[in-house]
């Protein structure tokens, strides 16, 4: 299945997230029948960032938005678990500090964006200021109704200057937030995960449900497009992202950077140096 295409939002539809099953598992029964196609992705992800990284003229940036309890941790998690640390990081956007709130929206994101042959991840993301800033009111609707239009223009820039951007909202069900809310209750080692606002936050549901379907039609671009994963399963929310990055990233056209060097000569100098070691050996 091409999740790219099942999934990708369209700008000139409209969007209702209400229509999307969050449990669809693109016809695998389980976890365990879909592991050998989420490692053959998780390889092949591994094996381009490697590429990437090597040549380092181009650069990758993967957004995470999503409610809570989604799964944006996991899927950092699950698309980290094959690649280099080198020339890969991830960005958790939270409120904005003193500095960061003194200047323009775009500001904090902007000094995060993958440099050349970087894979950066943000977890949450400068449509923050699209969603919880509009839906608790934070600043008024003639300010962020404007940020649909420049958003798409900031990621313009980054594509125009060689960063292929991808997005993702990660969709689950109410129901299944409640399960995974208990699951932090009950588990000591997932404690930490829980928010004051957990329970405030679910109950603005429809107001972010109507927050992301604007957002998400409105910046779904050829240049960066977003895609709806259905995401209460965890290893199918997997599949589908991991798929969707390393597709994306063959059409990249990633090759292996040309040597900078002349083989033939240093070839000789192997050699060479080879021969005095083995003389050094032989007297030793
Ligand atoms: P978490 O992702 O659980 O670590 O929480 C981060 C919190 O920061 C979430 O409640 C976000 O909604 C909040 N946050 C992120 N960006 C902004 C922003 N631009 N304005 C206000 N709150 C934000
Ligand atoms: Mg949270």
């Amino acid at each position: 299945m091409d999740y790219r295409k099942e999934f990708v939002v369209n700008p000139r539809k409209k969007l209702k997230l209400a229509r999307i099953d969050p449990v669809q598992s693109g016809g695998h029964a389980s976890n365990e029948a879909a592991q050998p196609e989420i490692t053959k992705y998780v390889t092949r992800m591994a094996e381009l960032q490697a590429l990437l990284y090597a040549n380092a003229d181009q650069s990758l940036l993967v957004v995470l938005q999503a409610l809570d309890a989604a799964g944006k941790d996991g899927v950092v998690r699950h698309l980290f678990s094959g690649m280099n640390p080198q020339g890969t990081s991830v960005f958790g956007f939270k409120q904005p500090s003193a500095a960061e709130a003194a200047h323009d929206f775009l500001w904090r994101a902007h000094q995060r964006t993958p440099g050349k042959g970087e894979v950066v991840v943000f977890n949450r993301s400068h449509y923050e200021d699209v969603l919880v800033v509009r839906v608790h009111g934070l600043v008024p609707e003639s300010v962020w109704s404007k940020r649909y239009a420049l958003i798409n223009d900031f990621e313009k820039l980054l594509t125009e200057n060689g960063t292929r951007i991808l997005k993702f909202f990660l969709h689950i069900s109410p129901e299944e937030q409640l399960e995974r809310f208990k699951q932090r209750l009950d588990d000591p080692a997932r404690n930490w995960k829980i928010s004051e606002s957990d329970y405030s936050e679910r109950e603005l549901w429809p107001q972010y449900v109507e927050a992301y379907e604007e957002a998400l039609v409105k910046t779904s671009t050829a240049h960066a497009p977003w895609y709806v994963i259905p995401a209460n399963h965890k290893w199918f929310r997997n599949l589908a992202t991991s798929q969707i990055i390393a597709e994306t990233m063959e059409e990249m056209k990633l090759k292996l950077p040309p040597t900078r060097v002349d083989l033939e000569d240093v070839r000789r100098k192997y050699h060479a140096a080879a021969a005095a070691q083995e003389k050094r050996n032989g007297k030793g």
